[in-house]
């Protein structure tokens, strides 16, 4: 998805020409009479390397009651809630005109990134007296520029590109971000709702703009952490969320953007197909994972097994999640809620940890001697040194003669080595094995 760029203005200001001069081709229609372009035109653009798409919008009168012009007035309003950074054109000849005030306003409301063109300004220094007016609309990015004689129209642009980049990388809250993933009802935003409330510490609830979950802030035993939900979200938009492809889109976004997940699942349901979805895509993007059982509280006739139990059967149906503990709480009650966050903490760290090489020898060699590598035909593995080479997920590489002779199931068997040997839980563990003779 690229990020969008909307040029708003009233009509005959130059938004056209301007669109056209930025996108290369005539692609909008130009004419003197005001309206003339109509319709909201796409097209893909790039300004130093960045990519975007301009969209340009028909004019905005927003006291025309006329049936066009609230048509294209719905227009603009659509692109501009789509747009991530808006260029509103203004006539600098023509000098401020009561309507760009009215639509300064509306754009004030949409509280996104504004740069205000003072378009019409062919010679900047017999105009100069021209832009000044236009401070007063309160726009911190003004350019002056000319869109027919192509005039300032690369510094218009880098401000643009900066604000895109800007919007593309939110600054992030301080703490530990741990994404609560899992299906519809699977109980996400009490758990929210209970770690936020029971505390009493919420710093911030920053609804999100340009993101797709909402962040909760807040603090337990002097940590901070930023609990990403995407619950809200579905609220707002049940209708088209019943499109499953938008949640799993969100499940991505909002997992990339996590330092552990904690994944739902309804402990009086079981599992769904939805559930092992959500549970493949964290597995995928190689984050630290907690399986919580939610609803606790309602499975009838538990006794000390149950747990043990219901541990086993999600292993042998997840086998590729059994790095990821497994708890049981109850979001309704607060029972063992709180202990998610410390476990989080500490999948965390356990997810940065560096061994070091010496002692990362030390376990393979013996884990070598212990259980060679299989031989194939006659020809003999055999592994030389391994070294740590990431973190966040921990990362190894094992150098051997035949790296295409292992089996999945002796990289396992160093994997499991060095968990025995390491920890690493909640994390995953890439063992990677490379030739070098
Ligand atoms: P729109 O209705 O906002 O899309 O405006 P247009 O792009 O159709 O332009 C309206 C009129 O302003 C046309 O006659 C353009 O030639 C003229 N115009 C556009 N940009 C400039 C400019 O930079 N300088 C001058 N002098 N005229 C311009
Ligand atoms: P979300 O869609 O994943 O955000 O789920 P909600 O937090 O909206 O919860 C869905 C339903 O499950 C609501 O009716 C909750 O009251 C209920 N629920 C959530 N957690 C628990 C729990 O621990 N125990 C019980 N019995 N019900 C719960």
């Amino acid at each position: 998805m690229k990020p969008i760029v909307a040029i708003v203005g009233r009509p005959n200001v130059g938004k056209s020409t301007l669109f056209n001069k930025l996108v290369g081709d005539r692609v909008a229609i130009v004419d003197d009479q005001p309206g003339v372009t109509r319709d909201r035109l796409y097209r893909e653009t790039e300004w130093n390397g960045k990519e975007f798409v301009l969209v340009d919008t028909g004019g905005l009168e927003p006291r025309n009651n006329d049936f066009m012009m609230s048509k294209i007035k719905q227009q603009a309003e659509v692109a501009m809630n789509e747009a991530d950074v808006i260029l509103f054109v203004v006539d600098g000849k023509g000098g401020l005109n009561p309507l760009d005030e009215e639509i300064a306003y509306l754009l004030r409301k949409k509280n996104k990134p504004v740069v205000l063109c003072v378009n019409k300004i062919d010679n900047f220094l017999a105009q100069q007296d021209d832009v000044y007016d236009f401070w007063g609309l309160g726009f911190e990015h003004l350019v002056a520029i000319s869109g027919e004689h192509k005039v300032n129209l690369g510094d218009m642009l880098d401000v643009v590109v900066d604000l895109v980049e800007k919007v593309e990388t939110p600054e992030e809250e301080e703490g530990l971000k741990v994404a609560i993933i899992g299906r519809p009802n699977a109980g996400k935003s009490s758990l929210v709702n209970r770690l936020s409330g029971e505390e009493r510490t919420i710093v911030s609830n920053i609804a999100g703009t340009t993101r797709d979950a909402i962040d909760t802030v807040i603090e337990f035993d002097g940590n901070k952490y930023v609990l990403i939900d995407t619950a809200g979200i579905r609220r707002k938009s049940k209708v088209e969320e019943s499109l499953e492809y938008y949640s799993v889109l969100r499940a991505i976004k909002t997992i990339k953007r996590a330092d552990v997940c904690l994944w739902m699942i309804d402990g009086s349901e079981g599992l769904t197909e939805q559930d092992k979805r959500i549970a493949g895509i964290a597995f995928e993007e190689k984050k630290p994972i907690i399986i919580v059982i939610n609803k606790w509280d309602a499975i009838p006739d538990k006794d000390g097994k149950t747990m043990k139990k219901m541990r086993e059967e999600l292993y042998a149906e997840l086998p590729f999640l059994s790095y990821a503990p497994i708890e049981f709480v109850s979001a309704l009650t607060g029972q063992r809620t709180t202990k998610l966050l410390e476990q989080a903490e500490m999948i965390f760290a356990e997810y940065n940890k560096r061994i070091s090489t010496g002692l990362l020898n030390t376990v393979i060699k013996e884990a070598v001697i212990m259980n060679p590598a299989p031989t194939r035909k006659g020809r003999v593995v055999k592994i030389n040194y391994a070294t740590q080479i990431a973190t966040a997920p921990p990362r190894f590489v094992l150098f051997c003669n035949y790296p295409e002779l292992i089996h999945f199931s002796y990289s396992r068997y160093i994997e499991n080595k060095l968990r025995e040997a390491f920890g690493f839980d909640g994390s995953p563990v890439d063992v990677i094995f490379q030739k070098k003779n």
